[in-house]
């Protein structure tokens, strides 16, 4: 369903959905916004013209009545990454400069998933960039 909002951001492009896998997952609570429950995920959808594999970034905000038959979620980003994208910080715990910043806000990384995941820049997704961190262990039982 993320890439729904993808192909109506690049109409140009086409993409199928291949395969995400669990253990890049990560359910976490943004307390700083109105609908706290959020996942950030990547996942594979292969280019139906030129047949490669890339790998997608969403971010998935439970939005709206879980009976709508997408159990609530609303898409909220989905964009292309690569290996060169940032990684959350969660395990590092380390902020630009090594100091916290202004509000403990930054709007450029996410502190809420492991290195693994990989995001897009800061602005294109809303959730995650509080530097204190998010709550420990909810995801586990995500994690294979
Ligand atoms: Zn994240």
């Amino acid at each position: 369903m993320a890439l729904v909002l993808y192909h109506k951001n690049h109409p140009d492009e086409q993409y199928q959905y291949v395969h995400v896998r669990l253990n890049e997952v990560y359910s976490f609570i943004e307390y700083r916004l109105q609908d706290p429950h959020h996942t950030h995920m990547n996942f594979i959808a292969r280019d139906v013209k030129t047949g490669l594999e890339k790998t997608f970034f969403a971010e998935l905000c439970m939005c709206n009545d879980v009976d709508d038959g997408n159990s609530g979620y609303v898409t909220t980003a989905c964009e292309i990454v690569d290996g060169n994208s940032s990684g959350g910080l969660r395990i590092k715990g380390v902020f630009p400069d090594g100091k916290f910043l202004p509000d403990y806000y930054d709007g450029e990384n996410c502190y809420a998933c492991a290195e693994r995941i990989k995001h897009p820049p800061g602005a294109g997704y809303r959730a995650g960039h509080d530097v204190l961190g998010y709550g420990v262990g909810e995801e586990e039982s995500l994690v294979e």
